[in-house]
C-alpha cells in the first residue's frame, strides 16, 4: 500500500479526577511515539458530553497530539450535535470519530433526530464541509444488529458514500476477518482507508463479556488457552501480547493502512505490542 501508515490510540472520559489525572499520564506517555492521534470516546447516548470535550480539548492543547472527539448521534439533537461540531471546529479539531452509538441500558428509545451514522455523516457534511475529517466504524465480523453480513457491507458502503474519509474497525482476533471485510468493501467500489482496532489482551473475563456484546470472537484456540491460565495474570498478559502482535504484523504484513488501539486508558499493553512490532517512530 502506498499511502503512509498512521497509528493512533483510544481514550474513554473517566468520572473521577484520579482516573482522569491517570488517562493525562498515560497520554503524556504515548505522546513520545508520536501517534497521527488521538480519540476519545463518547458515552453511550452522548452521557459523556462535557467529559469527552474537555479530555479532547487537553489532549490536542496541553498533551499537544491531534484529538478526534467520537460523536454518536443516537441520543443528540441536530442542535446539540450542531453546537458541538462548531464547539470542536473553533478549537482547532480536525477529526471526529462519527458514530450511530448505542443508548445505555435502562434509557429506552433513542431520542436523536439522526438514526444511522450515514445520516450523521451526512450532516457533518451539511454543517462543516470539508473541514473536518471524518472515521466511521467497520465491523469485520459483522455488526451485532445488523440484518445480515450483506446488509452490513452495504450499510458501510452508505457511511463511506456520505463522506467518511477513513474508517477503524472494532477489535477482531482474527485477521482474515479482516482481509475478507477489505475486500469485500473493495469489490463494491469503496476505497477509504480501513484500519484495524486492536484490543491488547489484559484479563480474559472482562475481555470475554464484552466480547460478547460487541459481537467480536474471540477463537477458541485462544480462548481455551487464555482459560488454562486461570488467574495468572502475568501469563494471560504474556500470552495476549504474543498472539496480538503475531496478528498485528500480519495485518501491517498483508496491507492494513495502520492500526488504532484501544488503550482503556492504560499505556503498557498498547506499548507492548507497538514495541514487539519495531513501529517506525
Ligand atoms: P451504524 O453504522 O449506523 O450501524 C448500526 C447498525 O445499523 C448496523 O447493524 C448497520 O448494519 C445498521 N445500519 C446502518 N445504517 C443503516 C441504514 N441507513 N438503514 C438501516 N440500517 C442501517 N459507541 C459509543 O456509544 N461511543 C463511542 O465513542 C463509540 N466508539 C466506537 C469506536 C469504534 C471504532 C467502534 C467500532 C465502535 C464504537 N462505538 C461507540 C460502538 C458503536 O456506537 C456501536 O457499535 C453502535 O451500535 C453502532 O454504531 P455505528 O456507528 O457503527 O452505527
Amino acid at each position: 500500500m502506498s499511502q503512509e501508515r498512521r497509528f493512533s490510540f483510544e481514550f474513554y472520559p473517566t468520572k473521577t479526577d484520579a482516573g482522569h489525572e491517570k488517562l493525562l499520564a498515560t497520554a503524556h506517555q504515548l505522546a513520545r511515539y508520536k501517534p497521527d492521534f488521538f480519540s476519545c470516546t463518547y458515552g453511550a447516548g452522548g452521557s459523556t458530553r462535557d467529559r469527552t470535550v474537555n479530555t479532547v480539548l487537553q489532549l490536542e492543547q496541553e498533551v499537544k497530539v491531534p484529538a478526534a472527539p467520537h460523536l454518536s448521534c443516537v441520543g443528540d439533537s441536530k442542535a446539540d450535535l450542531r453546537a458541538l461540531l462548531a464547539r470542536y471546529q473553533a478549537a482547532g479539531i480536525q477529526r471526529i470519530v462519527a458514530l450511530r452509538g448505542d443508548l445505555p441500558s435502562g434509557m429506552g428509545m433513542a431520542s436523536g433526530e439522526l438514526r444511522h451514522a450515514n445520516d450523521l455523516v451526512s450532516f457533518i457534511r451539511e454543517e462543516s464541509a470539508g473541514h473536518f475529517h471524518i472515521e466511521v466504524a467497520a465491523y469485520p465480523e459483522m455488526h451485532p444488529q445488523a440484518r445480515s453480513f450483506e446488509d452490513d457491507l452495504a450499510n458501510f458502503v452508505r457511511k463511506a458514500r456520505a463522506g467518511a474519509d477513513s474508517a477503524i474497525t472494532q477489535y477482531f482476533f482474527n485477521a482474515d476477518s479482516y482481509f475478507y471485510f477489505v475486500e469485500r468493501v473493495q469489490k463494491m467500489g469503496v476505497s477509504i482507508p480501513i484500519v484495524p482496532g486492536i484490543m491488547p489482551i489484559t484479563n480474559y473475563s472482562k475481555l470475554a463479556r464484552f466480547s460478547d456484546a460487541c459481537g467480536a470472537e474471540i477463537p477458541r484456540w485462544i480462548r481455551k488457552q487464555l482459560e488454562a491460565y486461570g488467574d495468572d495474570v502475568q501469563s494471560i498478559q504474556a500470552y495476549g501480547e504474543q498472539v496480538i502482535s503475531e496478528m498485528c504484523e500480519r495485518l501491517l504484513q498483508g496491507g492494513a493502512p495502520g492500526l488504532h488501539f484501544y488503550t482503556l486508558n492504560q499505556a503498557e499493553p498498547s506499548l507492548a505490542i507497538w514495541k514487539n512490532l519495531k513501529l517506525p517512530r
